[in-house]
């Protein structure tokens, strides 16, 4: 590891490296997207679709920061058993955004850590990465170092304590760890807020209308800071 530089790069998912297809939301249950899926399993497997609803309700409500796997026991499902179909609503619903998967790719290769922090249990985001060829949702193996998932810290990063929790996590100087995103509070202001050290800030649409603060930095394609100099102790 360089004496100096960036020590760590964390990575948000949903419309950084994955994206939902139009209507991929439109089937929901307790505003969740594989609620219905595990309620289908169930039903698959005898049990009242009523009945297993309301397991899945209350498993969510007891266990506030839950995981997938949280909901299948109580329904006597397995994981091997649920993958196939989890699998294939990841296949039918999301998109792999090419550009910041490369720039992982890219990042591994100049030997810099990268891990991902994110809204979603640590299930959902090993569904996504597997997705974009990043992980095995399976074995649990991973590129990324860490998994910060909402079960692991205890929330969503819109709450500045989760980003301190999960700053924690990394035992890093935070000036040393970049974070790449698409969300201007939850990717940017608030880490930067908990002294992290630059934050690269996806906007592959319009830009918003405000100007932003120094140390965010607005890019348009994740391949475009491969070759930045923050990156550089690493690639030379
Ligand atoms: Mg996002």
């Amino acid at each position: 590891m360089a004496a100096s530089g960036i020590a760590h790069v964390l990575f948000d998912i949903d419309n950084t490296l994955t994206r939902y297809r139009p209507h991929a939301l439109d089937r929901t249950f307790e505003g969740n997207f594989l609620f219905p899926l595990i309620a289908d399993l169930a039903e698959d497997a005898g049990i009242q679709r009523e009945k297993a609803e309301t397991i899945i309700s209350e498993t969510a409500k007891e266990k506030i920061f839950w995981d997938y796997t949280d909901f299948l026991p109580p329904l006597g499902l397995s994981l091997s058993g649920a993958l196939p179909a989890f699998r294939k609503w990841h296949a039918e619903n999301l998109d792999v955004l090419s550009d910041a998967v490369g720039l992982v790719g890219k990042l591994k290769d100049y030997g810099i850590p990268v891990s991902i922090i994110s809204n979603n249990p640590h299930l959902g985001c090993l569904l996504k990465l597997e997705r974009c060829g990043l992980a095995d949702a399976a074995s649990g193996k991973s590129c990324f170092t860490r998994i910060l998932s909402t079960d692991l810290i205890l929330g969503c990063k819109g709450d500045a304590d989760v980003w301190k929790r999960a700053l924690k996590e990394l035992a890093l100087p935070p000036d040393r760890i970049v974070t790449v995103g698409d969300n201007f509070e939850e990717d940017a202001r608030l880490p930067l807020r908990e002294g992290v050290g630059c934050c690269f800030l996806l906007e592959r649409d319009l830009p918003p209308p405000f100007p932003l603060p120094p140390r965010i930095r607005r890019i348009r394609d994740a391949g475009d800071i491969a070759d930045d100099g923050i990156f550089r102790v690493f690639s030379s």
